[in-house]
């Protein structure tokens, strides 16, 4: 028979949202369960080398960061369950959530720490060389570019502010976007036009992303179509960021908790309480902005405060099974 899981905190996600939120959950008396979903330790546990967590001289690696964030909230009373969840019910409490095979979580409180995974490509090279030279962050990997020769591949928002970043670390950025004009705001266009050291390819569909003879060298140029001519070309670059956006991982939830145009999780501005009563957001699953771990931290910290202030609030308690 499947099993039953009772807590008063239940946290969906692994990543730094859910692990801070479940250290802090814990610290209160909550006696949290983590759902770790299919990706335990989330999104850092497929990078590397993680140079802007505070408390780091020296440049740590993204998965062992996340174990030592898991050893440190079982160290204080949290347990991870190996499971995903798959349905939900949130119409009254205590909530009631299904897992991937059959077991059910019987919640007063929900954190939802879910996550939201950047958009790729889908081209020849993408992932071969994602970590050496092809990257969905440039607020993360932009700095390991200083001096050198960047691109960023999209139209959007996103694509303008990481190619405007990226001014901050290279002195030589490329926008490619396969159409002749950008869906950014116009104040975000302005910006990226006047700047001197910021260059656009217009009707230009991204091909492959080429690695060097030498493995060691990671990326080395990225093949183009040209969308009018069908002509090819191959830009030069060291770094090619895609900015095509991201998926919040929020589809469970859709019905059941308000959701931005975008699909991300709706939170009261400044913290982390959703339109339902009991439940939270926190970490990229909610912010369509900022996106980093040291955020996802944070407002993973938020959440468990939040529910903690909820339960204080009401009276209400499940019964351990
Ligand atoms: C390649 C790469 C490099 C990066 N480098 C940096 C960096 O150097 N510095 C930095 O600050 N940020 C970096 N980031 C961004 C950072 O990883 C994210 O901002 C951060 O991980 C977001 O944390 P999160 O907890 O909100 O979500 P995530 O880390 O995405 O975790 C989501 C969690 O939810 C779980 N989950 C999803 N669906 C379910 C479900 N149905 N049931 C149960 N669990 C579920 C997943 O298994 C996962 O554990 C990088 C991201 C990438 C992709």
């Amino acid at each position: 028979m499947a099993a039953t899981h009772s807590t008063r905190m239940l946290v969906l996600g692994s990543g730094p949202a859910g692990l801070s939120a479940a250290i802090y959950g814990a610290r209160a008396g909550l006696a949290p369960i983590v759902v770790q979903g299919i990706q335990p330790g989330g999104q850092l546990t497929i990078t590397t080398d993680v140079e802007n967590y505070p408390g780091f001289r020296d440049v740590i690696q993204g998965p062992w960061l996340m174990q030592e964030m898991q050893a440190q909230a079982e160290h204080v009373g949290a347990t991870m369950v190996w499971d995903t969840i798959v349905d939900v019910d949130l119409s009254e409490r205590p909530f009631r959530l299904k897992g991937d095979g059959g077991a059910l979580y019987v919640c007063d409180t929900l954190v939802i720490a879910t996550g939201a995974q950047a958009k790729w490509l889908g081209i020849p090279g993408e992932q071969e060389l994602g970590g050496k030279g092809v990257s969905a962050c440039a607020t993360c990997d932009g700095f390991f570019y200083r001096g050198k020769k960047v691109a960023v591949i999209g139209g959007g928002n996103t694509a303008v502010e990481e190619a405007l970043y990226l001014t901050n670390h290279s002195q030589d950025v490329t926008l490619i976007h396969r159409r002749d004009s950008l869906r950014a705001e116009k104040i975000l266009q302005d910006r990226l036009f006047k700047h001197p050291n910021v260059n656009v390819l217009w009707n230009k569909e991204t091909v492959r992303f080429i690695g060097g003879d030498d493995p060691s060298q990671g990326l080395v140029g990225i093949e183009l179509r040209d969308t009018q001519t069908g002509e090819l070309s191959v830009l030069a670059t060291d770094g090619g960021f895609v900015a095509i956006g991201h998926h919040p991982s929020t589809e469970l939830f859709r019905g059941h908790l308000a959701l931005d145009s975008d699909g991300y999780l709706i939170v009261e501005k400044g913290g982390t309480k959703t339109n339902v009563p009991g439940v939270f957001g926190c970490g990229d699953v909610a912010d369509k902005i900022y996106r980093q771990a040291v955020t996802a931290a944070g407002t993973g910290c938020m959440a468990a405060l939040d529910a903690e202030r909820f339960l204080a609030e009401t009276d209400f308690e499940v019964e351990p099974a």
